[in-house]
């Protein structure tokens, strides 16, 4: 009956003392007032491969986490951000390049305090003009597979650039799906 995630004392929705409830064999906090339950933290992060006339877009971490390491373009999605829209944001943000998400071709889970989902697509090029984001990138630029092996890539970009070769097209969006909410979508095989 673990409790790992963060140890939340007051109820967020009406600030009451939260207390300890076990809910299918597992320790949450849970309000006596209202139906809050604390059922974990969890963040969504997206990446993009884009390859781009035989070179591979990436971009260097002005901070940590990776500070000084390269890796594929990506962030955050926002709470009411479909994932291919947020992975199109980020690229354009970090780097000025218009894309597009051809394929979902990775996805990398970090259990642990913040439960961490972070899902890479291989994307399309558009067009624009590489210009990096001061804030959060130090330098940018496509690259070759052999330039890239002069570079410092984490492990997750290394396996995003494999499953960016595959034969395999990874799972894409059925925009037929008839699916209950508007801004649902569903990525498979077809
Ligand atoms: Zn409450």
């Amino acid at each position: 009956m673990p409790y790992n995630s963060t140890p939340y004392n007051y109820c967020p929705v009406c600030g009451q003392t939260l207390q300890e409830t076990v809910i299918d064999n597992y320790l949450r906090k849970t309000c006596p007032v209202c139906s809050f339950v604390h059922w974990g933290d969890y963040s969504l992060g997206v990446g993009g491969v884009l390859w781009h006339e035989g070179k591979v877009l990436l971009v260097q971490r002005r901070h940590n986490p990776g500070k000084g390491m390269w890796t594929i373009p990506g962030g955050y999605v926002n709470q009411d951000e479909p994932i291919g829209d947020a992975v199109k944001r980020e690229i354009f943000e970090e780097t000025g390049i218009r894309t597009k998400p051809l394929s979902l071709i990775a996805l990398h889970d970090r259990p642990s305090e913040k439960h961490d989902a972070y899902i890479i697509f291989l994307m399309d090029y558009l067009g624009g003009t590489l210009q990096g984001q001061d804030e959060e990138v130090s330098n940018l630029g496509f690259f070759t597979l052999e330039e890239c092996q002069n570079l410092a890539l984490p492990s997750v970009t290394l396996q995003a650039l494999k499953a960016s070769h595959s034969a395999t097209p990874g799972l894409t969006l059925n925009s037929k799906a008839e699916l209950l909410s508007p801004l649902s979508a569903i990525y498979q095989i077809f």
